[in-house]
């Protein structure tokens, strides 16, 4: 190995993170052109390791998006705390098979170390157990897999033998403001996008309790802790109880919002999930590790091996703990070193502190942006933020505005029929200093969005 590309490697990344605050978070029209450099014909010939990188960071590093920085609240993306960062160097010098435990020892034994204290901090049954996978929506696919293999299986039918042909028809509950990813993972798994059963939501998009259907036994009632755009939480208690008599399955959609249990200030917010037969979250998100990173966790870790083994369920051992047994791919890269990294460096106080603080920053934001005469269309009791600035249009255009000056990066939704920016903060990077600058930043944005009037006068 070459002992001064890999320095080579680590001084230009740092260099990159330094430089992070001080470029605008979008990539510049020119950096995206220049980009195009690297489309070339496949080569013929090869070039130098040091030219491959000094070619990557020329012409990558201004293209990036500066998500990895503070001020970046688009989508819920978070950053990568250093010691992930650092993790996953090591983790690629090391390039680990995690899939298997006799192809990577070390892969297996991290990851159920990092799984565990995921669901020590999660606060779920002892009993838990999952796997790591790409992200939410993988996390949501193997949940619910695990659900349809259970439910199935109990009306005496094996789905992964037979297939949904023929079988006896499961019902699926959502929210009127079911996640997409959780639909995708639906149609994926043969349940349909479409035939679900769609419950009433309140204006923070939270499921009405009394507009449940019947559930029965083969029922599998999804919940969301967090929606992604209001951060509410469906009231879980009352739910999962009327799932568990009627013998349903429940699964969690907790993509983000899952991490409030993680801090005594927010628990509240998330209490009952618990109850939940599976989850599925995000660690590439609100825990800071670099993409890309999920976990699902099941209950009875068993109904998830059955729905994911690539042998009969009966030739199973599961001691030692089989890696590829909770999850759908056979080879993997060892996810468990940087959410291990993650918890190992923050401990449980500093994942309450990140989480916290992510929370009082979205508290600032909103508070400044009413305080602006702004109307704050959600409850912000978590980290996300939705705001409208009067019209869709004028809204659409504070948001353009925002983008291209620079100083910060936030995406658009439509809440209720009503177009808004949607501000999420969920990085560790995140500074007061940022969360200041920013909102300078988006309120200059919102006064030059105001229509100017023929006559030059302005007006909304
Ligand atoms: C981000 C998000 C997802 C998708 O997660 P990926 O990690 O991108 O697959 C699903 N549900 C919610 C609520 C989310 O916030």
């Amino acid at each position: 190995m070459d002992k001064q590309l890999l320095l080579n490697a680590a001084e230009r990344a740092n260099t990159y993170l330094e430089a992070l605050n001080d470029r605008k978070v979008a990539p510049s029209a020119k950096a995206l052109k220049d980009l195009e450099t690297l489309r070339i014909r496949m080569p013929e010939v090869g070039i130098p390791s040091a030219q491959v990188l000094e070619e990557l960071d020329h012409y990558g590093s201004p293209a990036t998006m500066a998500s990895a920085g503070g001020r970046y609240f688009g989508l819920v993306i978070g950053g990568a705390l250093p010691a992930t960062v650092a993790a996953q160097f090591m983790a690629a010098a090391w390039d680990q098979n995690a899939g298997m435990r006799h192809a990577s020892p070390l892969g297996a034994a991290i990851e159920e170390i990092a799984l565990g204290w995921m669901v020590d901090i999660l606060g779920f049954p002892s009993s838990t157990d999952g796997g790591l996978v790409s992200g939410a929506t993988m996390a949501k696919l193997c949940g619910l897999a695990a659900a349809r293999n259970e439910l199935l299986s109990r009306a005496g039918w094996d789905v992964e033998a037979r297939g949904l042909f023929g079988a006896p028809e499961l019902e699926v509950v959502v929210g009127a403001e079911v996640h997409v990813s959780l639909l995708k993972a639906l149609a994926m798994l043969g349940l349909g996008r479409e035939r679900v059963l769609r419950v009433e939501a309140d204006e923070q998009g939270r499921m009405l309790t009394s507009k449940l259907p019947p559930l029965g036994p083969l029922s599998i009632l999804c919940l969301q802790a967090g929606n992604v755009n209001t951060g509410a939480f469906d009231p879980a208690p009352e739910l999962c109880a009327l799932a568990r008599q009627a013998q349903a399955w429940t699964h969690v959609d907790g993509a983000f919002g899952l991490w409030a249990r993680a801090t005594p200030n927010k628990r509240d917010l998330a209490t009952g999930f618990e109850q939940a037969d599976s989850w599925s979250l995000d660690a590439h998100k609100w825990l800071n590790v670099p993409y890309d990173c999920g976990a699902v966790l099941c209950r009875e870790p068993k109904h998830l091996h059955n729905a994911m083994t690539a042998m009969a369920p009966y030739l199973l051992s599961d001691t030692p703990r089989e890696p590829s047994h909770s999850t759908p791919e056979m080879s993997r890269r060892a996810r468990g070193v940087e959410v291990w990294a993650a918890l190992r460096n923050l401990g449980r106080r500093g994942v309450a502190e990140l989480i916290e603080s992510s929370c009082a920053h979205a508290k600032r934001f909103a508070c400044g942006l009413e305080e602006a005469g702004y109307k704050v269309l959600n409850d912000v009791h978590l980290n996300q933020v939705l705001v409208s600035f009067g019209s869709d249009e004028r809204t659409q255009r504070t948001i353009d505005n925002t983008v291209s000056e620079g100083v910060c990066w936030c995406g658009g939704t439509v809440w209720r029929g009503r177009k808004a920016m949607r501000i999420s903060v969920s990085s560790w990077a995140t500074t007061e200093r940022d969360v200041e600058l920013s909102l300078a930043s988006i309120l200059r944005s919102a006064e030059r969005a105001i229509e100017p009037e023929p006559n030059g006068s302005p007006a909304e």
